[in-house]
Order: structure tokens, then sequence, then C-alpha cells
């Protein structure tokens, strides 16, 4: 048989690993918490304004998203031709990957972080340079520093960080930039921005106003509950902005999407309750941890990481024999989302059953 012709690059690209669906667990009901997904539905309000596009459905949508571009613009105090917007940010950060790297060139970015990213450096045909979290599992600075080359073209940042859950400070954030030569884009993803409590933490749109080269990239899946309408964007320099552009996929972002946006900055105030109702959640989940015994990491986000090393796996099929899907990362740990007050409560049933079947590494002392 003759294989068929795809480039040969791509076999460095894994297959993109999905969140599965939630495992059954007898007569109680079983929660997916492997995607960091909103536990709430849509608000009516915003349901409503999604369905009102369904009846123009047959017309492409408005390609430059004027009404959604005009208000994210104004929110930030940025000119429209900063935004760029894509279906979900994970396109954002395509658009910025590719428009910034080609075969060559070095995308600079911390690991363990966000899944996408090495493979969208692999798939513009660039390559990849990962730096290891410090031994906190944060973004180790001075090393990704030190990593930037004459071929680096792009550094990503993800703060707070997925799947580790930490954040980045606004001094250090501000010492590295420092650092990176002016020419080479930076990439501030804060994809959960809106969970992040911490006092003395980098902003990424401050970062913007002070640093030309600096690129920060937001979605509407988390925080605004739209992972299924596909919409996110980038505040981006003009002249990164356009090239951007270019690289979008036409039409991406469909009217359903753009009108849930804007339905959605509309109903800032409502989703916010969520947003505060489970961070409440969060810090009630960590108590509760922490009173088992277990050393977790600060967490900025909508999920724990449980760094369980060569337990993982083992633990992950203990939460699904209690009916919770998690994401785990062989060997090195697994993160489950702050979900429903059930989800969150079977959690700590869980991590007690991990106790008992020693499966907790070295995050709970355990000596009796
Ligand atoms: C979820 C996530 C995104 C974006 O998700 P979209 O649904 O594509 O908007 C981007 N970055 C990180 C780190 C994420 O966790």
């Amino acid at each position: 048989m003759t294989d068929l012709r795809v480039r040969a690059d791509l076999h460095a690209v894994p297959d993109y690993s999905q969140g599965r669906p939630a495992p059954a667990s007898g007569e109680r009901e079983s929660f997916k918490i492997s995607s960091n997904e909103n536990p709430y539905p849509p608000l009516p309000s915003v349901v409503e304004r999604i369905a009102q596009t369904l009846t123009s459905i047959n017309r492409y949508p408005e390609s430059a998203a004027h009404a959604l571009t005009a208000r994210l613009a104004d929110r930030f105090s940025v000119a429209p031709s900063q935004i760029v917007l894509g279906a979900g940010s994970i396109e954002v950060v395509s658009q910025l990957i590719r428009a910034t790297s080609s075969p060559g060139d070095e995308v600079v970015f911390a690991w363990r972080s966000f899944e996408a990213y090495p493979m969208l450096v692999r798939t513009a045909g660039a390559t990849p340079v990962p730096v290891p979290l410090d031994a906190s599992h944060r973004h180790d600075l001075t090393a990704m520093a030190e990593a930037i080359t004459d071929r680096t073209s792009l550094v990503m940042v993800c703060s707070p960080n997925n799947p580790t859950g930490t954040s980045i400070g606004r001094d250090e954030l501000a010492d590295f930039l420092a650092r990176v030569p002016a020419h080479i884009p930076v990439l501030i993803d804060e994809a959960y921005v809106h969970f992040n409590r911490r006092a003395d933490t980098a902003v990424g749109i401050d970062l913007f106003r002070s640093h030309p080269n600096v690129v920060v990239a937001h979605t509407f899946s988390k925080a605004y509950g739209l992972a299924g309408a596909r919409v996110g964007y980038a505040i981006a320099p003009d002249a990164i902005a356009s090239a951007m552009r270019k690289m979008a996929i036409p039409f991406a972002v469909t009217a359903p999407a753009q009108a849930a946006a804007v339905a959605s900055l509309d109903a800032e105030q409502e989703l916010q309750a969520r947003v505060d109702a489970l961070i409440g959640e969060r810090e009630r989940l960590l108590t509760a941890l922490r009173e088992q015994g277990w050393t977790v990491p600060e967490t900025q986000t909508n999920f724990v990481w449980l760094p369980l090393g060569a337990d993982t796996t083992a633990a992950v099929a203990v939460f699904e024999e209690f009916g919770l899907t998690v994401r785990g990362f062989e060997g090195e740990g697994l993160r489950a989302t702050i979900a429903e007050t059930e989800a969150n409560d079977r959690i700590l049933e869980v991590t007690a059953a991990l106790i008992d079947r020693r499966l907790c590494a070295d995050l709970v002392d355990i000596t009796p």
C-alpha cells in the first residue's frame, strides 16, 4: 500500500486527546470535570440572544464582528484595531503562532502548561522549546529567559497556568519582560483571569499598555460559560493584530458566538456572581483537602492540580470509580475542575479514598 501524502513533520504531533464523557457511577450522577468547563448553564438572556441569530443562519456571519469588537475595545480602552477574535482563544493562539513563527523558529513556553501549545507550534512547522516548571509548579522565568536565542520568534506565558493553577506575580513578570528582546512578541494567556484573586498578580492588560511586544489572550469559554460557542480574543499591538488576522480562518466566529459574547458582556455582573461562587467552592475544597492532610499548590483558576507523580494513573481510575472524569497526565499529576457542589464533595470522597489506598504520592504525610 502506498502511504497517502501528508506532511512528514506531522509524525511529531500527538493526536489531540479530548476529555471523555463522565463514567457511569451506579445510582449517582457522574460528572465530567476534565475540561475546566463552567458547570452553570447559559443565562436565559444569553440563550435568547443566540436564538435571535438562528433565523438568519443562512447568511455568513459578519466577519469583522463590529459589535463585539467595539464592546471589547471599549471594555479595555484599546483601539478596535487591537482586538483580534477567534473561534476560542485556542484559535487566537494559533493565529499568533503562525503569524510569528515558521520552520527554523523557536517558540519558548513553560512545561507543563496548556496542551495545545506544543501541538500548535509543531503544526506551524516551528520548534517548541518547553522549559520545565520549577519545584512549586510555577513558571521558571529565569530558565525561560535563558532559553531565548536568535531563533526565538515568540514566548508564551500562561498565567494562571493550566494545568497547575499557579499564577505569576507582577514584579516577577515585569523583570522577565525586561529580559526579552523588544522584537520578540510575548503572549500572556489569561484564560483563567476571572478566577485570579492573587493581590500582587501580573495583569496582562497592564503589561500590554506598558510593553509594545505584549499580546494578551482571553476567552469566553471558562468564566463566561461559553465553551461550546467557540469565541475568544487577543489584545495585540497593531502590527501583530493585523498579522494575526491574516492567519484567521475566515468566518470562524459564527453569528451565534458573536451574539453570545456580546450578551455575556451585557450580563457581566450576573456572570461575576457565578465566578465568585465557584471561587468560594474552590476555597472550600482547598481548605477541606488541607484538613485531610493534602499539600496542594496554590490555584488561581477553576481547577485543582494534584501532582501525584507515579500514582497519577491509579488515582485517575479511583476518580472514575466514583463517577468523576478528571484529566490525568501520566507520571505527573491530575487536574480536577471545580464544578457543581455535589461534584466538589465527591472529589473529597475520592481524595479520602486515595489516602486509604496509599495513592497520594508524597502529598499526604501518612506516617502513623
Ligand atoms: C481553555 C484554555 C484556552 C482557550 O480555550 P478556548 O475554548 O479555545 O477559548 C486557552 N488557554 C488555556 C490555558 C486554556 O486553559
